[in-house]
């Protein structure tokens, strides 16, 4: 069988591996929409006793925040050092109930089918060759009536201006090349995939930037990053 995953992709991430939890690193994106994203899944489901997976975990920013609120967490990825980093991050800071496996999302539909209370894939679809194949594993994952949580990038001429030319080139918020706007998703897209694996499409948020405050807030402007909330038919 062969991974759908990218090689360079991973070697990415795991290059910068060990600045994951600078807040000021490549990172301080995710440093800073973690908190919007966590309130906005958590106004769906509260986490505290849910069984929670977080695929294409990275470095564990969200993961270790999911368990935080209550939730027993495992986080994946196909990188092994951002793993590593996530691990010791939580012996680090003490956070307990996370766990983190480096497995393919298909293997471990596999292996472990309607386990989760809770899925959640971010920020990961815009990096993989075959996002489908990811979200079908995801509806196999969660179980009848659970939750699954996604965000990627939008694929059009505002997103390619404001995530590649704007973040990349002139604010330098990300390394040159991190995205590829062909791997971009529009929402529709997103939401067949979705679909086609058994989701139904519950809510859509858009998740915009102001380079002038340096903020990010959650709003109805999905046209460059969103997140989209689904749930498996009981
Ligand atoms: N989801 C985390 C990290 C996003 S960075 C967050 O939002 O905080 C993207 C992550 O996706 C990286 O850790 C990278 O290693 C991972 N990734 C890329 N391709 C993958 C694949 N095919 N399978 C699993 N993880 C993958």
């Amino acid at each position: 069988m062969t991974t759908n995953a990218d090689p360079q992709e991973l070697a990415k991430f795991g290059e910068l591996a060990h600045r994951w939890w600078d807040p000021e690193s490549e990172f301080k994106p995710l440093h800073q929409i973690n908190p919007l994203r966590l309130a906005w899944i958590e106004s769906y489901c509260p986490l505290a006793g849910k069984t929670v997976l977080d695929v294409g975990c990275g470095g564990g920013i969200l993961t270790d925040s999911m368990a935080r609120r209550g939730a027993n967490a495992l986080g994946i990825d196909l990188s092994t050092k951002p793993l590593k980093v996530a691990q010791l991050h939580a012996m680090e800071a003490g956070t307990e109930n996370v766990e983190y496996r480096e497995i393919a999302v298909e293997d471990l539909a596999a292996e472990r089918p309607a386990s989760f209370d809770v899925v959640t894939c971010m920020e990961m679809l815009e990096h993989v060759p075959d996002p489908a194949s990811v979200v079908r594993a995801l509806g196999t994952l969660v179980k009848p009536g659970g939750w699954v949580f996604l965000s990627t990038l939008n694929r059009n001429a505002k997103s390619f201006l404001l995530a590649i030319v704007g973040a990349e080139y002139v604010l330098k918020m990300l390394p040159a090349g991190t995205h590829e706007y062909a791997r971009f998703l529009k929402p529709s897209e997103l939401a067949q995939f979705c679909r086609d694996a058994g989701l139904e499409l519950e809510a859509s948020k858009g998740l915009t930037f102001n380079p002038l405050t340096q903020r990010y807030s959650l709003g109805a402007d999905t046209d460059v990053n969103y997140l989209l909330a689904c749930r498996r038919q009981p």
